[in-house]
């Protein structure tokens, strides 16, 4: 049995799906891996500690299980035959066709992103590692961009009030963001729709935002707001905004587009030199000013919307995302190491995008 570690080429991604410390566990199990030549080198990992690692340089493509961080490209899917597995961030919701293809072509695809999130799959769940990374870039980003400093500072030259940092949805990356602002020394505060957040918040040191609604939805989610729930968080949210100097907004409803939380009043209404940073970019983004991918300044408010932070920070968003790949392909082989998925296994059943040609 054998598992490949490829060479991302989606532009700008600098993650490799497993790191040599995992490749060695990898080997010590009996598993042959095979890394594509440079596949570590964006996340500055030479093919050299792969080979340390126990792993042969060579057709990573051919391997059993073919390791990803990102969806194939269309030329990617191409290298790919039947009777192989596939894992990664396969962005089953938006890549349809790179998934009809996967499913044409009899691979086995596993989509990290649709493992549930229950306590036992934790070790598994990249969305949570990644959107721990995304978090913490998420306040550097806003750090560097501000046009004020974020502890208090007493100098001589006169005191400096600390920066205020509001929030906007509070699952992995918005907690991470909390704890990173405050460890900065802003003073924090957090919302969400799920009233549950509040204790987590108030664990983190950040006061809690209550607008006074509900949407707690399925699994943990939030469900998306009627439009009378819309207009009157998009006001309250106007006036509660003006007060801070970082926004940081990362709401998210499953399958849906990104809900919009700042509206374009509520950021002229902001201090100028404020900062908001979306993490909703890639779905269509929460404040109503963001540009996807881009930095815009409006209102001499600068608006960031990064669409892949983990990419930045490649030495540990691949090693965690190696971890939680590995318990993955733990749960995929059978005893004797063979790739033998037990479908009834629901970390499994949820997470298979395709089983082979002409089933899903
Ligand atoms: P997410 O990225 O899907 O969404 C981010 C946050 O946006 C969520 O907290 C959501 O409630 C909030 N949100 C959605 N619409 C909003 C709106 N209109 N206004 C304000 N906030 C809004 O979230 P996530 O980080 O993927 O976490 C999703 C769930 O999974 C959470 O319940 C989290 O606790 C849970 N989780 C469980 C485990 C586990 O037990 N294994 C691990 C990680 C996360």
């Amino acid at each position: 049995m054998s598992v490949g570690v490829v060479r991302e080429s989606a532009e700008g991604e600098r993650r490799v799906a497993l790191v040599p410390k995992v490749v060695a566990t990898l080997v010590n199990k009996g598993v042959e891996v095979i890394v594509e030549s440079g596949a570590g080198v964006n996340a500055l990992i030479p093919d050299q500690l792969y080979s340390d690692a126990g792993a042969t340089i060579g057709d990573a493509w051919s391997a059993d299980i073919v390791a990803k961080v990102v969806a194939p490209s269309d030329d990617e899917v191409a290298k790919l035959h039947s009777g192989q597995t596939l894992l990664g961030f396969l962005a089953p919701r938006n890549q349809t066709n790179q998934i009809g293809a996967l499913k044409a072509a009899g691979v086995q695809a596993f989509a990290v992103e649709a493992i549930p999130r229950i306590s036992r799959a934790q070790v598994m769940d990249a969305l949570s590692s990644q959107g721990n990374v995304s978090g913490y870039k998420a306040v550097l980003l806003a750090a560097e961009k501000s046009t004020r400093y974020f502890p208090m500072l007493t100098t001589a030259a006169g005191t400096v009030k600390p920066a205020t940092a509001l929030i906007l949805g509070v699952g992995v990356a918005g907690l991470q963001a909390l704890a990173t602002a405050k460890r900065l020394g802003a003073r924090t505060t957090g919302y969400d729709v799920r009233p549950e957040v509040a204790d987590q918040v108030k664990s983190v040191g950040a006061q809690w935002l209550d607008l006074g609604i509900d949407a707690a939805g399925e699994g943990g989610y939030a469900r998306e707001l009627t439009d009378d729930e819309r207009a009157q968080q998009q006001k309250a949210l106007e006036e509660a905004i003006k007060g801070f100097d970082v926004v940081i907004t990362t709401a998210l409803v499953p399958g849906r587009p990104a809900p919009r939380l700042v509206t374009a009043a509520a950021v002229e209404g902001m201090k100028p030199g404020s900062v908001i940073v979306d993490l909703a970019g890639e779905t269509g983004g929460n404040c109503e000013l963001t540009e996807p991918g881009q930095n815009v300044v409006k209102h001499d408010v600068t608006i960031c919307s990064p669409l892949n932070l983990p990419a930045g920070m490649p030495e540990h968003a691949s090693e965690l995302y190696s971890k939680n790949l590995l318990a993955l392909i733990e749960l995929i082989l059978d005893e004797n190491g063979a790739v033998a998925p037990d479908f009834s296994d629901e970390v499994l059943a949820k997470s298979c995008v395709t089983r082979e040609a002409g089933t899903a």
